[in-house]
C-alpha cells in the first residue's frame, strides 16, 4: 500500500481562497502531485481545545466560516468533504491505549484552517477527513506525541497535515512597527534549518530557542501543527516545499516529512 507523506501548510489569510497567490498556485499543485489519499488527518491551528483531545466524529460536518469582516463571496464557501467516523474511531482508540482519554465529537465541522488550504489541493471534496485538536496549554511536547500516536496511518494511505504559520503575528499584519520584517525572517530562517536538520529537539523548545519566538507567536496554536506533523515523521526531517512571506509578515512555508 502507498506510504504518504505528512505535510506542514501555511493557509495564511482566508483571502487565499478567493484571491490567487503564489501559496493558493502552490497548493492546488501539491494536491495534484499526491497519491491520491484514502484519508486525511488534520491538525488545524483553529480547531484548538485547551482542556480535551477531541477528534471529530461526524459524517457529513459542515464548512465553518470562522473569520469576520471578509468580503461576502468568502462566506458562500461550502467545503463538502465527508468525515470519517470510523477512522476517528480507530484514533480515539489509539489514543486510548496509551492512556489519553480522547472525546469524539459529531457536531464539529471543518474550520477554514483545513478548508481554505484543502479546497485548493482537493476541490472534488470527496476524500473522508478526520480533524485531532492541539492544545497550547499544555506545550509543544504532547502536540509532538499526538502525531507520534498516529504516525502509522500513513502506512495506510492516509494523508497527515498540519495547517497553521511558520509565522503569525496578527497585531504586527495589522499594522508592523519597525524591524518586524527583519524578526519574521530570522525567525523563519530558523524553522527552515531546525526542520531540514531534524533539529527535533530545538523545535520542541523553539519558544525558548528560536530568535523572536514570542514576537513571531505571540500564541503558540499556528506553530503547534509544525510540531505535531513532525511527530508523525520518521526522522524529524522535512524538506522545505514552498516559501513565501506575505505582507512582509506572515510566512506562508510548507514542510514535506517523510
Ligand atoms: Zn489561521
Amino acid at each position: 500500500m502507498k506510504k504518504q507523506p505528512a505535510l506542514f501548510i501555511s493557509h495564511g489569510s482566508p483571502m487565499m481562497a478567493i484571491v490567487e497567490s503564489k501559496t493558493s498556485r502552490f497548493l492546488q499543485k501539491l494536491g495534484k502531485s499526491l497519491t491520491i489519499p484514502k484519508a486525511i488527518v488534520v491538525f488545524s491551528a483553529h480547531f484548538e481545545r485547551d482542556n480535551d483531545i477531541v477528534i471529530t466524529a461526524g459524517e457529513t460536518p459542515k464548512t465553518i466560516h470562522d473569520f469576520y469582516g471578509f468580503p461576502a463571496p468568502l462566506y458562500n464557501i461550502q467545503y463538502n468533504a465527508p468525515g470519517s467516523p470510523e477512522l476517528a474511531k480507530k484514533i480515539a482508540e489509539r489514543f486510548e491505549q496509551f492512556g489519553l482519554h480522547p472525546m469524539l465529537d459529531e457536531q464539529q465541522g471543518w474550520d477554514h484552517g483545513l478548508w481554505i488550504p484543502l479546497q485548493l489541493m482537493f476541490p472534488a471534496a470527496d476524500i473522508p477527513i478526520v480533524q485531532i485538536s492541539i492544545n497550547s496549554s499544555l506545550g509543544a511536547r504532547v502536540n509532538y506525541e499526538y502525531g507520534k500516536l498516529i504516525a502509522s496511518l500513513r502506512d495506510e494511505n492516509i494523508l497527515i497535515i498540519g495547517s497553521g504559520n511558520v509565522t503569525h503575528n496578527l497585531a504586527e499584519f495589522a499594522k508592523p512597527t519597525v524591524g518586524s520584517e527583519k524578526r519574521v525572517k530570522s525567525f523563519t530562517e530558523w524553522v527552515n534549518e531546525m526542520v531540514s536538520g531534524a533539529q527535533t529537539e530545538s523545535l520542541l523548545n523553539y519558544m525558548n530557542t528560536a530568535p523572536n519566538a514570542l514576537f513571531n507567536h505571540p500564541t503558540q496554536e499556528h506553530f503547534l501543527p509544525i510540531i505535531a506533523v513532525m511527530g508523525a515523521s520518521e526522522t524529524g526531517k522535512g524538506e522545505l516545499i514552498h516559501q513565501d512571506i506575505e505582507h512582509g509578515i506572515l510566512a506562508m512555508n510548507a514542510y514535506r516529512f517523510e
